[in-house]
């Protein structure tokens, strides 16, 4: 089936590039061993740019419904952005498919140098399918691709996989080599786990290293820089431009350059909304505040040719005071590393309760060796340890494992019991998912820090700052605050200054942050701005209104579009892929089954007050709450079933997959709130179109198998053969109750 997928989708596309800098998809069957590649039509650039954005429009096409996130015939995608590899702090690219770790869609956004060099090597995508017949590595090497047995590296694990592979193929990471790789836990199937991208760089969230384990793929090795291709003079006076715009950003010369995003933490702290101990409590330490990380970081590191360079590295042994984490002497090779950043520092910290520097170093450490995400694991260790203060688990369940907060030696040896799926590792690696694979009761999913079924990533208690937790709340991916954080939300300077917040956001946002007004501008503007530079391959941290109003927009973006594609495009219109990118991921979490109930936060945030700090007693207010997602919905043009409108779907499907048949639904069927919808998957007749309406409205498949439901095409009824009755793209069709007897 996959395989027809990728045919029929094949004929879609062409041989040869359509714009300048356009690379290929690869399409690699990895149980047969067979691969091609083509480039996608010009319009997927002018609808979705490159990166997520024509990831998204991959998977759509390639998506099989009703089949499992592990399933080999669900296809992973990487892809690289317009950018990528050529532009300042275009580093990055994203992987997409089904999430093994949420109810949502997978998307992992990474840097380091793998994006840059599949992008150099002259792909903007690599479609991986099936599942091997033994492990592989998959070698991509100067226009060729390789199938090379990875049984060798089985059970390796980041730094020794990597000096493996180094040494049989000769090259070194960085220099002439990138590879995204799994760990034993990708072996393991292990949710919680990651790609790893480098020796900290991680595509994280979502469960991506189980996927990959899930084809018995170990790595993909890129073996060579590729070539740039000669860049113009008004590209590099471009280029020049914005790496001087982007390193005048205050947050990156300040901040970021010098100690990375662990200066976070310390307003976080002081505001007093810190996720704590699974956020049961939001205040935490100052040991933890980034400047006593100082005495062991020996520099910074960074992606591919990017002049920010925000990673921190670490080194513990520099510090005569350090004399091993038990303090008897002895170092072991996780007494250095890279990072953490504030994610892993908030999730290895307060989360678990950990207040010491040297033990966060060294699970950072452990972590980037593993491969295990920071975000998940941290969170499935978190809840665990819940779970037991309350004596839902207990030691009996723990394997005697003494799960309180802080136990520095048991989390230690819990991460590598988790990796190898060791018996209560075994359920640390079930993430997320432990309530449904019977590790817990039911009653634990009441203490689940996440939404969609995705653990949070930031180490930020949202209930103070309204727009994050609206952010947290309809994030395609689940709990996530790298889709939408209007981090400007704590910039006093920019809350003070009511026209300038107004004109960053198209609307007027209300400058107290525990205030519900005007949130969902700041939400809408965010999500859309991201999800464009992660189309073009820019990080986060160099993109407008992440950190900063001053760093790449879209007119910088406009610029270098059209220099590297000729094509044109105004800020307005960048807007709009923005939004149609979000838009996109709506359908296809509908497909997977959400509503616009999942566009929701966890019970805790809803039902308990913050108990201390400068903004005591405050929660979420559910009305005022839903109130506020009412109206997001309306500014972006969703309808309140959380997806596209007809209107706006119609457009989408004409760019998706060149099919749009409007069906108009009788009364009561459940997530058609306009009485219609669009058929987007192509059917050549009524019977087709019957599958397909159910695909498009899973929680109304059984109610649409009514045998009293009959179809009408183009006002005419269809009272027989259905299968042989065809249906084009742009017939009105109605579905309606017959009313039979006289
Ligand atoms: S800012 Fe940091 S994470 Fe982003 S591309 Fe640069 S080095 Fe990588």
């Amino acid at each position: 089936m996959i395989r027809e997928k990728v045919a029929r989708l094949s004929t879609r596309m062409h041989d040869r590039p359509q714009y300048p800098t356009q690379g290929a998809v690869l399409f690699v069957d990895l149980e047969r061993r067979e691969h091609f590649s083509k480039y996608l039509p010009v319009g997927v650039l002018r609808s979705f740019l490159s990166g997520r954005g024509a990831n998204m429009f991959l998977l759509h096409n390639l998506l099989l419904d009703g089949r499992e996130p592990l399933d080999p015939r669900i296809p992973m995608i990487f892809g690289s952005g317009v950018f990528t590899g050529t532009v300042p702090s275009a580093a990055r690219g994203n992987l997409t498919s089904v999430a093994p770790d949420s109810n949502a869609i997978l998307d992992s956004n990474c840097g380091d140098f793998f994006p840059a060099f599949l992008k150099l090597n002259g792909y903007d995508h690599l479609v991986l399918y099936g599942q091997a017949a033994g492990w592989t590595l998959l070698e991509l090497s100067g226009g060729e691709v390789r199938f090379h047995d990875a049984t060798p590296y089985l059970g390796m694990d980041n730094t020794d996989l990597t000096r493996a592979v180094e040494k049989d193929f000769s090259c070194a990471e960085r220099k002439d080599m990138a590879m995204a790789r799994i760990t034993r836990a990708g072996e393991n199937l292990v949710l919680c786990s990651g790609i790893m991208g480098g020796p900290k760089a991680i595509y994280a969230r979502c469960g991506t290293g189980a996927k990959m384990g899930s084809l018995r793929l170990k790595a993909v090795m890129i073996l060579g820089r590729g070539a740039q291709s000669a860049l113009s003079a008004a590209v590099k006076e471009n280029n020049r431009e914005l790496a001087r715009k982007i390193l005048a950003a205050s947050v990156v010369k300040y901040a970021l350059k010098k100690v990375g995003t662990p200066f976070l933490y310390k307003p976080s702290r002081l505001l007093g909304a810190m996720g704590t101990k699974n956020n049961q409590e939001t205040n935490w330490y100052d040991t933890l505040d980034a400047d006593n990380f100082d005495v062991y970081r020996p520099g910074m590191d960074g992606c591919y040719q990017c002049p920010i360079r925000c990673r921190p590295l670490n080194d513990l042994t520099r510090e005569k005071s350090y004399r091993g984490i038990r303090g008897d002497g002895a170092y072991d090779r996780h007494d250095k590393g890279d990072g953490p950043d504030y994610v892993t520092l908030g999730k290895m910290g307060p989360m678990i309760g950990i207040r010491e520097p040297e033990q966060v170093l060294r699970l950072n450490n452990i972590l980037n060796d593993l491969g295990l995400d920071s975000a998940s694991t941290g969170s499935a260790i978190a809840w665990a340890m819940e779970l037991y203060q309350r004596g839902i688990i207990t030691a009996k369940d723990t394997g005697g494992l003494d799960l309180t907060w802080g136990n520095y030696e048991v989390i230690e040896k819990l991460l590598y019991m988790t990796a190898r799926r060791d018996r209560f590792g075994d359920v640390i690696a079930d993430s997320a998912r432990a309530v449904e694979r019977g590790r817990y009761p039911a009653e634990a999913l009441k203490y689940r820090m996440a939404v969609k079924g995705l653990f949070q990533s930031d180490p930020h208690d949202a209930r103070i700052i309204k727009g994050f937790a609206l952010g947290l709340a309809v994030s395609t991916r689940g709990m996530d605050h790298l889709r939408n954080r209007p981090t400007l939300e704590i910039n006093a300077k920019i809350n003070d200054n009511r026209e300038f917040k107004t004109s960053l956001y198209g609307g007027t946002v209300a400058p107290e942050p525990t205030s519900y007004e005007g949130k969902e501008h700041a939400v809408a503007t965010c999500e859309k701005t991201f999800a464009v530079g992660d189309a073009v391959g820019i990080c986060r941290f160099a993109t407008k209104l992440f950190n900063s109003p001053s760093t790449a927009d879209y007119e910088d973006f406009a610029l270098q579009l059209k220099e590297l594609t000729g094509e044109e495009f105004t800020p307005a219109q960048l807007d709009g892929i923005g939004r149609n990118i979000t838009g996109f991921e709506r359908l296809i979490n509908a497909r997977l089954g959400l509503t616009e109930k999942d566009d929701t936060l966890p019970d805790r945030w809803f039902e308990e007050e913050i108990t201390a700090g400068p903004f005591e007693g405050e929660k979420i207010d559910r009305a005022a709450f839903e109130a506020l997602k009412v109206r997001y919905y309306s500014l972006l043009g969703l309808n309140a079933a959380g997806v596209p409108s007809l209107e706006w779907h119609r457009r989408l499907a004409g760019a998706i997959t060149g099919f749009a048949v409007q069906v108009t639904l009788p009364e009561g069927i459940p997530g058609a709130p306009e009485g219609a919808v669009i058929v987007d998957q192509p059917v050549s007749d009524v019977a087709g179109l019957r599958e397909a309406l159910k695909k498009r409205l899973p929680h109304a498949a059984r109610k649409l198998e009514d045998s009293s439901l009959i179809v009408s095409v183009n006002g005419t009824m269809v009272l027989s053969n259905e299968d042989a009755t065809p249906v084009r793209s742009g017939d009105e069709v109605a579905v309606m109750r017959i009313i039979a007897g006289g």
